[in-house]
């Protein structure tokens, strides 16, 4: 009945819309207006666009990079692929694309998704809606008008009923503060923000900074060019061997003749990735069992390694198991027992931080143009013109590569300057950690919407799953509020508080808040200490959202769009 009706709504959208259009798109004599912005056109971005034109709005999107793409125009590092399987991580709402596409290999390198994005986005006709080169530097909600006003960084100003928010999760690129690095002599690289011309490291001298996924990619790449490569390492990470692999025909065919069975799957998982699901928890096997299920994993390859059990990120005797299991494959891999040890992460569950997945990372410190160095023992203090200065010892290096993260999830969200309701800035309601509704909508910011935001599954997912995911959801709400002539749309604090309180609670029942991850803002000093990603499931979340879209949007209030007058559709979230 819902799906008729949205359907409905959807027909007279597009009539009520294409009327709009021919008028709405910009007003002689005030700013150029739109139905929607978009900021960022990635992946979130780019779907969002092409839904909303299905219901005929006008759209613009704004994206500071130089072309569409996202995290895969940005992050050109080399080494730089997908940690999930691409016959997953891509697209399903159009069968034809996903027929069509030929991934090369079963983890795509970083060129070939970008090539994709822009394949989309030709494919489907979108840049026409999308100025890249553009920020946006500014969005204030006009209460008279119920309408964003929104500037960007070559000082226009559009307006707009909605802003989508699609700037992604991991796009704020962080810039150690360490002393000296601004007088380094050589080139200084960030792996989020790599240069669009290739890098040469031949003959150099190159240290790298952290080891996130990031490092885990490019070192075993870039030790192949340096002439020697020191990596500075704080943390120790677990990673999983990729198995990456040329895909073949037959396996392709394979995939795609069951796309629709795997993609109906992969909505209903708790991580939107379709694999063999553990029917019983680590320690209900005996040692023999339990070793040759993670032989099989380790064999097979990639994040699916964590689901060799149900209980590995709730219970931690289980997932000391396959700590220990990873642990020890890090001392078989490396030949000098004192870099092993080192390598071997002791601080934190294994995958309470993103698990790494590896092409070779461990066996490259094997190799004679390699250093290891503990800067957790004897931290960096100070950066030369030639030298990386730790409590230890000083290290010559020609080149610098900062392999040292985001300002993940709210970094990018904090950057514009939003100001909702009563002037209040997102930054000042997010001041003690993000504040959201489902992840969709903050209390006090309108027509605001956020793909992916904190509060919903997002990074603990196949991200364009979770993108899919809220795009159609925000689009079906977005046709049934033209549908009812409705003006706007708002969380409601009750409910928001209601859904903090959820995600925090099923986070604390898992391991995941016992690692100082970015999950947890941990990496930013001075970040409040919040798990930010809703851990309870993709297919649990998904029914949430829809249950409440089917209770005409239970936790939001709505307001018609001729009295401006509330009209409380619901108010609570005590049914979450
Ligand atoms: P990250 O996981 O946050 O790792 C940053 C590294 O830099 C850590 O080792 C960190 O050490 C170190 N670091 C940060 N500040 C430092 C400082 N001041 N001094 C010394 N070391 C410092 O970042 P990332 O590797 O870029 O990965 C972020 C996320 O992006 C991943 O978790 C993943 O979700 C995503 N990603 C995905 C892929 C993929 O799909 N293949 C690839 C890359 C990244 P501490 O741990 O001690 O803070």
């Amino acid at each position: 009945m819902l799906v008729r009706n949205i359907q409905e709504i959807r027909g007279s959208a597009n009539r009520m819309s294409a009327l709009q259009s021919v008028s709405g798109k910009s007003h002689a004599a005030g700013p150029e207006s739109h139905d929607v912005v978009v900021v960022g056109a990635g992946f979130a971005g780019m779907y969002m666009l092409h839904r909303l034109r299905g219901i005929g709005a006008s759209v613009r999107v704004y994206e500071q990079g130089g072309d569409v793409g996202g995290t895969w125009y940005w992050n050109r590092y080399p080494g730089a692929r997908c940690d999930v399987e691409s016959m997953q991580y891509s697209y399903s709402f159009s069968d034809e694309l996903q027929q069509e596409w030929n991934w090369s290999e079963r983890y795509a390198p970083q060129p070939e998704i970008l090539k994709y994005a822009n394949h989309v986005a030709d494919r489907f006709n979108l840049r026409p809606d999308i100025q890249l080169g553009t920020r946006v530097d500014r969005a204030s909600f006009d209460e008279s008008a119920n309408t964003w006003s929104v500037t960007t960084s070559d000082g226009k100003t559009v307006t707009a009923k909605y802003v989508v928010l699609a700037t992604g999760c991991l796009s704020n690129a962080r810039t150690p503060d360490i002393k000296g690095l601004a007088d380094f002599g050589g080139k200084v690289y960030h792996t989020g923000h790599w240069p669009h011309e290739p890098v040469d490291f031949s003959g150099l001298r190159v240290g790298v900074i952290g080891t996130g996924s990031s490092a885990i990619q490019s070192v075993p790449v870039i030790a192949e060019q340096a002439s020697h490569l020191t990596v500075f390492q704080r943390t120790a990470n677990f990673s999983i061997p990729a198995r990456n692999a040329a895909l073949t025909a037959k396996e392709r065919q394979s995939w795609k003749a069951d796309y629709a069975e795997i993609r109906r799957k992969a909505r209903e998982t708790r991580n939107g990735i379709v694999q063999e699901m553990p029917d019983r928890g680590a320690l209900d096997d005996g040692d023999n069992e339990r070793r040759a299920r993670y032989e099989s994993r380790w064999a097979r390859g990639g994040v699916t390694f964590m689901g060799a059990y149900n209980n590995l990120v709730l219970d931690r005797a289980a997932n000391d198991t396959a700590a220990d299991f990873v642990r020890e494959k890090i001392a078989e891999i490396v030949n000098d027992p004192k870099t092993a040890k080192l390598l071997q992460p002791n601080n934190h569950p294994i995958g309470s931080k993103r698990i790494c997945v590896d092409s070779d990372y461990f066996v490259t410190f094997n190799r004679p143009n390699v250093t290891l160095v503990d800067i957790k023992s004897s931290p960096i203090e100070e950066i030369l013109p030639n030298t990386v200065r730790t409590g230890a010892g000083d290290y010559e290096v020609d080149a610098l590569v900062l392999a040292t993260g985001f300002d993940a999830m709210t970094g990018s969200v904090a950057k514009i300057d939003i100001s909702g309701r009563n002037g209040q800035t997102m930054n000042q309601k997010w001041a003690e950690g993000p504040r959201t509704y489902l992840g969709l909508m903050s209390a006090g910011f309108p027509n605001l919407f956020i793909i992916t935001g904190p509060g919903s599954p997002s990074v603990l997912s196949n991200m364009i799953v979770s993108i899919e995911q809220h795009v159609d959801w925000i689009t079906d709400c977005i046709a049934y509020m033209r549908g009812r002539d409705l003006g706007t749309m708002e969380a409601n604090r009750q409910a928001e508080d209601g859904w903090v309180a959820h995600v925090n609670e099923v986070a604390h029942g898992t391991l995941y808040p016992q690692a100082n991850s970015w999950y947890m803002g941990a990496n930013i000093p001075g970040k409040p200490r919040i798990f930010m990603p809703y851990i309870g499931g993709v297919g649990t979340y998904r029914q949430i959202c829809d249950d409440v879209a089917a209770k005409g949007y239970e936790g939001f209030t709505m307001t018609s769009r001729r009295a401006r007058a509330a009209t409380k559709r619901s108010a609570s979230a005590s049914s979450l």
